[in-house]
């Protein structure tokens, strides 16, 4: 008998190995096509990868597990480095969850995120164990905000005082170093993979300003401080250039958003290696959907149209730069036109690279997601088109994305030739 089954009874089954045979691969690394490939995948990982025209014997497998693809291309699924899955506008209790879209990041081709504040260590759990179908989750647990930044959503009429370390919506209320290192420390010990500042005023939240620098040097150095300590890092919620350039200047490896930076802070991001998420997309939508209080629409209007200009002078400057996205619970469904509006400004190359190779380095796990090596996690999109000649097939799932893998099982498919396997515990 299998214990472990006994103590975890919705474990998943074993799963079926797979074989693909006359595979293009898409390869963002290199940004090149690697033809006639045959890639072997068992227990989740990418086993045997020939690209030289020999194959591997698939005699120990049934028909069905050797999938031709000739004329399709396999492409590393995608990461979107800053979602929120645990935000939903409007909806003030739990039985919002009910209708999450995580399930559909998957269907998307996501089939990792990080989640930048809110979604905590039982979701990220739930989707490794598989009972939650979704992609895998790197964690900020709450973000870190001062009294009165992006994180604070009380209103100026509110005149109740929140005491250390109080949780906010997506954040948890932090003033001082010495409140900062114990915040940024439980954070860690919930189970944060990294830790997220308001390094900045938002969009947003009702009493900051998009200029305002939050947390002083000696805050910011104590929450980098601990989470070097702890072998992680910390990313920045900040749009103007004087916020960015507090938060690098103390370590701080990510920066979020960051619409209104110029030209001499992404030098200097350039240089430090630091990470840029832009999240464009969720400016369109909340423009579409009318989303906003007027405040709130006039500050959206602006970081939208500086947005792509400055994502653009970035990439330019050498910045590393990743996909992201921010969309709020039901916006959700826009998720992968972020690829459609890049596309103004960049090549497919540069926003296939921002998915994959780029954002799995963020997440600190470039030696096993992002690309299609031997030994890598089989996390793969079987495409009908390549998308380092059109990036925007990746927004019309149905058409172009025919199945999609996670950790070796197929968790969608449009393309009868591949039968999904997340939950079949017969395969
Ligand atoms: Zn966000």
């Amino acid at each position: 008998m299998d214990i472990s089954r006994v103590i975890k009874p919705w474990k998943l089954k074993p799963q079926r190995n797979l074989v693909f045979v006359n595979a293009t691969i898409v390869d963002p690394a290199e940004g090149k096509l690697i033809r006639n490939a045959t890639v072997r995948i068992s227990e989740g990982k990418i086993i045997q990868l020939f690209t030289d025209g020999s194959s591997t014997t698939t005699d120990d497998l049934p028909e069905e597990n050797v999938i031709d693809l000739s004329g399709k291309y396999l492409c590393p699924a995608l990461i979107d480095c800053h979602v929120h899955v645990a935000v939903v506008p409007d909806e003030a209790d739990l039985r919002a969850y009910k209708d999450m879209s995580e399930r559909s990041m998957l269907d998307r081709g996501f089939t990792s995120i990080r989640d930048c504040g809110g979604a905590c260590l039982g979701i990220k759990e739930a989707v490794q164990d598989g009972v939650i179908p979704g992609p895998r989750l790197f964690i900020a647990g709450h973000a870190l905000s001062q009294t009165g930044g992006h994180g604070d959503l009380r209103g100026s009429h509110d005149t109740q005082l929140c005491c250390a370390g109080s949780i906010s919506g997506i954040s948890r209320i932090v003033d001082g170093p010495a409140e900062c290192y114990r915040y940024a420390r439980e954070e860690l010990r919930q189970g944060a993979d990294f830790i997220k500042i308001m390094g900045g005023g938002g969009v947003a939240t009702p009493t900051d300003r998009i200029e305002h620098v939050q947390f002083s040097d000696w805050e910011i150095r104590a929450i980098v401080t601990v989470a070097r300590n702890t072998g992680t890092y910390v990313t920045s919620h900040s749009y103007m250039p004087a916020a960015i350039q507090q938060a690098i200047k103390l370590g701080v490896r990510g920066i979020e958003h960051r619409n209104l930076i110029d030209l001499e802070t992404a030098a200097v991001m350039a240089e430090m290696d630091v990470f840029l998420t832009p999240t464009l997309i969720t400016h369109v939508t909340s423009k579409e959907m009318n989303f906003l209080s007027a405040d709130g629409a006039a500050k959206n209007e602006e970081v939208l149209e500086k947005g792509l200009e400055t994502m653009k002078m970035a990439v330019d400057e050498g910045v590393t730069v990743c996909f992201g996205t921010d969309l709020l619970g039901p916006m959700h469904f826009a998720q992968s036109k972020e690829f459609s509006v890049r596309s103004a400004v960049l090549t497919p190359l540069q926003i296939l690279r921002s998915a994959t190779v780029n954002a799995a380095r963020l997440v600190m796990q470039e030696h096993r997601l992002g690309q299609i090596h031997e030994g890598f996690v089989a996390d793969l999109l079987i495409l009908k088109e390549n998308p380092l000649e059109d990036i925007t097939i990746l927004d019309r799932v149905e058409e172009h994305i025919l199945a999609v893998i996670k950790d070796g099982r197929v968790a969608t498919s449009w393309w009868d030739k591949v039968k999904v396997g997340l939950w079949d515990s017969d395969l």
